[in-house]
């Protein structure tokens, strides 16, 4: 990743270099270029056409409190002037030519022009507080008011082009030029081309300043915008605010298009632009703090917040030349804590922290250019100004940043996402494993219920009935009687025994008994149906009870079963057996073993009397 971000540093930087170097470039930087001497500047071999525009410095006259036209200068041979060599600042500006730091005076340049008849241009930047322009006596411009005394004058800025056919090719330069506001001697060389050299110079500043605000002010606006879309980080705000404050200002500075357009007076400029600067400052502090919230300390923030705070509200109140004095606070606060956050961010380069290195590149070519700017005290009249240069390169750096950080984050996003829905699936298919697993649990109970209530049936079956033959034990005899008597009293109870049946067990074998006695039991069961019950009473007895109530049919009923019995072969013997049968009826005086008990009496006297038989009680 980390080499991605420098191949996209390199891009970023080497694209800016072909749009900004050459918008960098002083439009003539000629060094050869001729200088006045004593108040005369010879241009009659220059080829303007060749060479360019020239910048009218060198020695120029100077006379100290006075305004002078060029008909005074020509007819009182008495006005001996001072030179001063221009540009000029409060240290190249001789102390000894003035006796206080606020004063008026005439500067006039004699130019020797080549002789042709082309009209000629001259573009003027900055000379004192406010000037009067004069060619060859005649007024071209006034810039502010000039004046002999602070409340006579007042101080404007604002780049100027007058054109003009000079006479007999020479041109009498003059400026009469005033300054009770600043005191800082500024004045930079005016330019002195042909008329559309000068023109084409003003128009390509003002482009380039517009296309400087365009690129700062869509980026602003872009990343305000994605703060608004997004307000978790505030990185984008404050870079955002950034952007357009200084969007803001390089329109006031500059060529001073919004000045100019609003005809905005000095003091409202001042203002705006001492504000644009305070707000860009923290907003750019804030903005490096939110994006390294690790590596720099919330307290320089709120120190850099704080005092522009306090600076803005100076700003708005106080009266406009304490601004410039009380700048200087603001200069020590500003760059102590620029270079805290530079310190910062290199140890943070050092110790990895992902975007320190675009950060860094762009944080430091921005400091540069506000140092080179600071030294050669271009703060509030910055003209060649390096800041909308290096803004614009630190603004793209960090731009670049931003998107860098966004698209790691969406990237990183995109695979939470694919990890989320591959979890998703796994929980999905664990899910579905729990639910075939729980439905086979719940029927593996319920067959065991089932498998459980079958035994239980089984074992009740079991516990009821007589193991050998199949028929209703003696315990289930018993509550079916007891049923059968709460219903219906007066049924009948029969004992039944097999006749010599010993003597079967000993002839033919023990099984053998046992099979003619479960065929003697289905026998009998088939015979009886819905008319009564036969149970196992022990041994070869049988229980059997009749639903039967009339004595007679229950009689008739218990002989035909000996009948059936006595005239059945029983298959595994090939011979025939008998039954005795005692019976009884129940009566409700007595109880139900009474009942059986007359049965196998009357059975007794069955067998006494000669077997097979039916006897009643
Ligand atoms: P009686 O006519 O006097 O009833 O003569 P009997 O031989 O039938 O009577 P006894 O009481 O002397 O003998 C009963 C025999 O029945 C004795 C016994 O071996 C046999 N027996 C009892 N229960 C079973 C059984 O479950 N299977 C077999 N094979 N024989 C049994
Ligand atoms: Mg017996
Ligand atoms: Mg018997």
């Amino acid at each position: 990743m980390r080499n991605k971000t420098w191949l996209g540093l390199l891009l970023i930087i080497g694209f800016l270099s072909v749009i900004l170097i050459p918008l960098m470039l002083p439009s003539s930087s000629n060094s050869s270029q001729p200088k006045a001497i004593n108040g005369v500047l010879d241009l009659r071999e220059w080829d303007f056409n060749q060479d360019g525009p020239v910048t009218l410095n060198g020695e120029w006259a100077f006379y100290y409190d006075a305004f002078y036209s060029l008909k005074d200068m020509h007819f009182d041979s008495s006005l001996q002037p001072k030179f001063i060599t221009l540009p000029s600042s409060r240290d190249t500006f001789k102390s000894d030519l003035v006796k206080d730091d606020y004063f008026y005076g005439t500067y006039h340049l004699t130019v020797l022009l080549p002789p042709d008849d082309t009209i000629y241009g001259l573009s003027t930047d900055i000379y004192m507080s406010s000037y009067r322009l004069f060619i060859d006596d005649k007024l071209q411009t006034e810039v502010g008011k000039v004046g002999v005394d602070a409340s006579t004058s007042e101080p404007y800025y604002k780049q100027t082009q007058t054109y003009f056919k000079p006479i007999a090719s020479q041109a009498e330069i003059i400026y009469q030029a005033s300054d009770f506001h600043f005191g800082d001697r500024a004045i930079k060389s005016p330019l002195l081309g042909h008329a559309d050299q000068i023109s084409d110079a003003s128009k390509f500043k003002l482009s380039r300043d517009l296309l400087l605000f365009g690129i700062l002010f869509i980026m602003g606006v872009y990343h305000i915008g994605l703060f608004i879309k997004r307000n978790k980080d505030r990185t984008p705000l404050y870079f955002g605010i950034f952007c357009l404050a200084f969007a803001f200002r390089m329109l006031l500075v500059g060529e001073r298009f919004l000045p100019t357009l609003f005809d905005l007076n000095f003091k409202s400029f001042a203002r705006f632009t001492y504000i644009a600067v305070y707000l860009g400052f923290s907003s750019l502090c804030a903005f490096l703090y939110s994006s390294f919230k690790s590596l720099i300390s919330p307290a320089s923030v709120s120190i850099s917040l704080g005092i522009s705070f306090v600076y803005t509200l100076l700003a708005l109140l106080l009266p406009f030349t304490w601004l410039d004095r009380l700048l200087g606070l603001y200069m020590v606060v500003g760059f102590s804590t620029l270079f805290y956050m530079l310190y910062r961010l290199i140890i943070g380069y050092y110790r990895r922290v992902p975007f320190t290195g675009a950060v860094l590149v762009g944080f430091i070519c921005l400091i540069m250019v506000f140092i080179n700017d600071y030294l050669y005290e271009v703060t509030l009249k910055n003209m060649p100004s390096m800041i909308p240069f290096g803004l614009t390169f630190f603004v793209f750096l960090q731009a670049y940043m931003l998107s860098a950080k966004s698209a790691y984050a969406f990237s990183q996003s995109e695979m939470l996402s694919i990890e989320n829905s591959e979890i998703l699936l796994e929980l999905k298919e664990m899910n579905s494993r729990l639910e075939s697993e729980v439905e086979k649990r719940t029927a593996d109970l319920e067959k065991r219920s089932e498998d459980l209530e079958t035994a239980l049936m089984e074992v009740e079956l079991l516990s009821n009935t007589d193991y050998l033959t199949g028929l209703p034990n003696r315990r289930h005899m018993l509550s079916q009687i007891e049923k059968a008597v709460v219903s219906d009293a007066g049924i009948h109870i029969a004992v039944a025994d097999i006749d010599h049946f010993k003597l079967i067990n000993d002839t033919f074998g023990h099984d053998v008994g046992d099979q003619v006695l479960i065929e003697l039991s289905k026998l009998i069961a088939d015979f009886l149906g819905e008319r009564g019950i036969i149970g196992r009473w022990g041994g070869e007895e049988f229980l059997i009870l009749l639903y039967e109530t009339d004595t007679q049919n229950a009689l008739l009923l218990s002989n035909q079963l000996i009948e059936l019995v006595t005239s059945k072969v029983f298959s595994p013997v090939e011979t025939k057996v008998s039954l005795t049968i005692g019976m009884s009826q129940y009566d409700k005086k007595s109880t139900i073993d009474d009942c059986i008990h007359s049965a196998d009496t009357a059975l007794y006297s069955g067998k006494q009397a000669g077997r097979c038989r039916v006897v009643t009680s």
